[in-house]
């Protein structure tokens, strides 16, 4: 089982190896800015290295927004992470699941979905598997609860995304781990990466919070069950940097073993 974590984006390969992670993740731009990302001299190396590279879209994409100075910026967003992503050698491209605000229809932020897809498709395709994260809060999200998740498949399945499990997003979104990878897979097929973090609150708290594996209200061998369930690569997204992190690796592999 290959594991790894969440990186700074300026020497990603040095901070695997830091971290003795078998794959890395990192952004390739703000990700609270709407810039595109950066032509990189190192995509080569990154890509030619034996470690893993997945890239997590900015933070202000919202594919389902009903507002469309956020809605079509995304799409746009999205597809230039997805080539600047196959530069580097990306495995996949996460973005969070997006959701509609208050009062708004999702019926609508489940259409947009289908037409960000349908806009990459027209434009030439989308070079990395874009890979759809769970989240942990909020009422009109398309990504929280299984429902929801189901009626996003029904939009965009055709299209064959993929899937990002946080299982800190699980637990504080309402999800039970312990049956949480069957579900999803039930309605996705396939579940690409697992993001292995603990939460600092508790089930279906709306909150996202991380927390170092085994440090919050999941606990390590939980995160490991949703893991090997999901028989699939693993990042943590967890603070303390290198130490931190590199402890948080070990952690799950010694459970994996
Ligand atoms: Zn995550």
């Amino acid at each position: 089982m290959r594991i790894g974590a969440h990186v700074d984006d300026v020497d990603p390969l040095a901070e695997a190896a830091e971290r003795e992670a078998d794959l890395v993740q990192f952004f390739l731009a703000d990700p609270q800015g709407w810039k595109a990302p950066a032509k990189r001299e190192d995509a080569q190396a990154i890509s030619d290295s034996d470690v893993d590279v997945f890239i997590h879209a900015p933070y202000v994409i919202n594919l389902a927004s009903l507002n469309n100075r956020i809605r079509v910026p995304s799409r746009r967003l999205l597809l230039q992470h997805a080539k600047a992503a196959a530069t580097v050698g990306a495995k996949g491209l996460i973005v969070h699941g997006g959701h509609v605000r208050d009062g708004e229809d999702i019926a609508t932020g489940f259409d947009n979905w289908r037409k960000a897809f349908a806009y990459a498709e027209k434009e030439g395709g989308l070079p990395t598997p874009v890979l759809i994260e769970n989240t942990a809060g909020g009422e009109h999200a398309c990504a929280r609860r299984y429902e929801m998740i189901a009626r996003l498949w029904d939009a965009i399945g055709e299209y064959e995304p993929g899937f990002c499990l946080d299982t800190c997003h699980a637990h504080a979104g309402g999800l039970d781990l312990t049956d949480v990878v069957d579900k999803i897979k039930a309605i996705t097929g396939r579940i690409d990466l697992v993001h292995a973090n603990d939460s600092m609150d508790g089930f279906d708290s709306g909150r996202d919070r991380h927390a170092n594996v085994g440090h919050g209200e999941i606990g390590a061998e939980a995160i490991a069950h949703v893991i090997r369930e999901a028989d699939c690569p693993a990042v943590v997204e967890t603070k303390g940097g290198a130490a931190k992190q590199a402890e948080d690796i070990q952690t799950l592999r010694e459970l994996l073993k």
